[in-house]
């Protein structure tokens, strides 16, 4: 259904939670023009319905109009996923024209401090708002997308209003995902309990208030849950991301899993990776899961939720998601949920040559 293009790992912000990799791709390893045009084509023809240009800051690469061109072309609703400090009115009209149908824009927090701060970034947060502004009056969808931790979660109410200002037709709040960077900084991210319930009732509150004029999406930290996420809706059964390099994965975390040898673009169709490559295969179904979920009822509901935690976690990707309270490693989710307790620690932000040290215990 849908194909994520990370065109780039380069982005004007630093966020501490970036889902790109720890080993950030640099510009000389990027796909040149035409093959990232190819993909399309092929996504087209292989019957992908959605198109996410993203990365990194999909902005900072001049062919961006001509990839939604091609996209659109080929009729694939288009989608670009900015953090929308290069977004102007010269750019957007560019990408209007070119037939993007949807912007979704990335917030740091409610208000300006703290947003840039997150972003190590100054200026961004008034360049957002100028940027969604401008978004709205030409017509396109609009999506804001805030992602929460221990320093913004307190600010809910005042994101949905944000949402109902710019008269978006959707805005997510999504709790930091805990792989990669947002691993690495997961105790100076993750929100307490108490934090966690009182956005949720926030949400609930908002989304009855708004019922009909503006969609909530929200997602919450696994590690307050006890059922996983069915995530990415179940391993390569719906989506693919290409990284900026060509590497096709079923997930934009997939990267961090060992083992693996990701199929490229540049060597293979997406038709022969989607359907033969025997990583985009290993997870596929359910006979490769352990129990508890090999003989559980909500083995085609969640998938037995997400290999990268599990991995993350336990050190074996095969392992039941330990978010999940009948796995054997459930005890980790409240072990690191503790961290949240205690003074959180600097900020490692994402950038290329970040000391970033070895993998976070559970
Ligand atoms: S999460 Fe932040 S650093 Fe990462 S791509 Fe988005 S805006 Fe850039
Ligand atoms: S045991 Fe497995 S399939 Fe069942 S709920 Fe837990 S993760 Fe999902």
């Amino acid at each position: 259904m849908s194909l994520l293009l990370e065109l780039t790992h380069k982005c004007p912000l630093q966020c501490p939670y970036c889902s790109n990799p720890l080993a950030l791709e640099r510009g000389g390893t990027e796909l040149d023009t035409e093959t990232w045009l190819s993909v399309i084509d092929q996504a087209a023809a292989l019957g992908v319905v959605q198109i996410h240009f993203s990365g990194g800051e999909p902005m900072s690469r001049p062919d961006l109009p001509q990839l939604v061109k091609r996209a659109a072309g080929r009729g694939l609703y288009s989608n670009l996923i900015t953090s929308a400090v290069l977004l102007n009115a010269t750019t957007l009209a560019a990408l209007a024209d070119a037939g993007l149908d949807h912007v979704q824009i990335s917030f740091q927090d409610s208000e300006a401090k703290g947003a840039d701060r997150i972003g190590n970034y100054a200026g961004g947060h008034a360049k957002k708002l100028a940027a969604a502004d401008l978004v709205r009056d030409a017509g396109l969808a609009l999506t804001l997308n805030f992602v929460t931790h221990r320093h913004n979660i307190d600010h809910i109410e005042d994101m949905i209003a944000m949402g109902e200002a710019f008269g978006a037709g959707r805005i997510e709040i999504a709790n930091v995902q805990y792989y990669g960077w947002g691993l690495l900084n997961r105790a100076a991210l993750l929100p307490t309990r108490a934090q966690l319930d009182a956005c949720t009732a926030a949400v609930m509150a908002g989304r009855e208030r708004l019922r009909g004029k503006m969609v909530i999406d929200y997602v919450v930290p696994d590690y307050y849950a006890v059922q996983p996420k069915p995530c990415m809706g179940g391993w390569a059964r719906r989506f693919m991301n290409i990284s900026p390099g060509g590497r096709a994965l079923p997930c934009h975390a997939a990267e961090t899993l060992p083992g693996f040898d990701w199929p490229s673009v540049r060597e293979h169709t997406l038709a022969d990776i989607w359907n033969g490559s025997a990583a985009f295969n290993h997870f596929r179904g359910t006979a490769w899961m352990p129990e508890p979920c090999q003989s559980c009822d909500r083995r085609e509901i969640d998938w037995g939720g997400c290999r990268c935690q599990a991995f993350a976690l336990t050190g074996d990707v095969a392992r039941t998601d330990p978010a999940c309270e009948l796995a054997p490693d459930h005890a980790l989710m409240a072990v690191a949920a503790q961290e949240a307790d205690r003074p959180a620690p600097e900020f490692v932000y994402r950038r290329i040559g970040a000391n970033v040290g070895g993998p976070v215990p559970a």
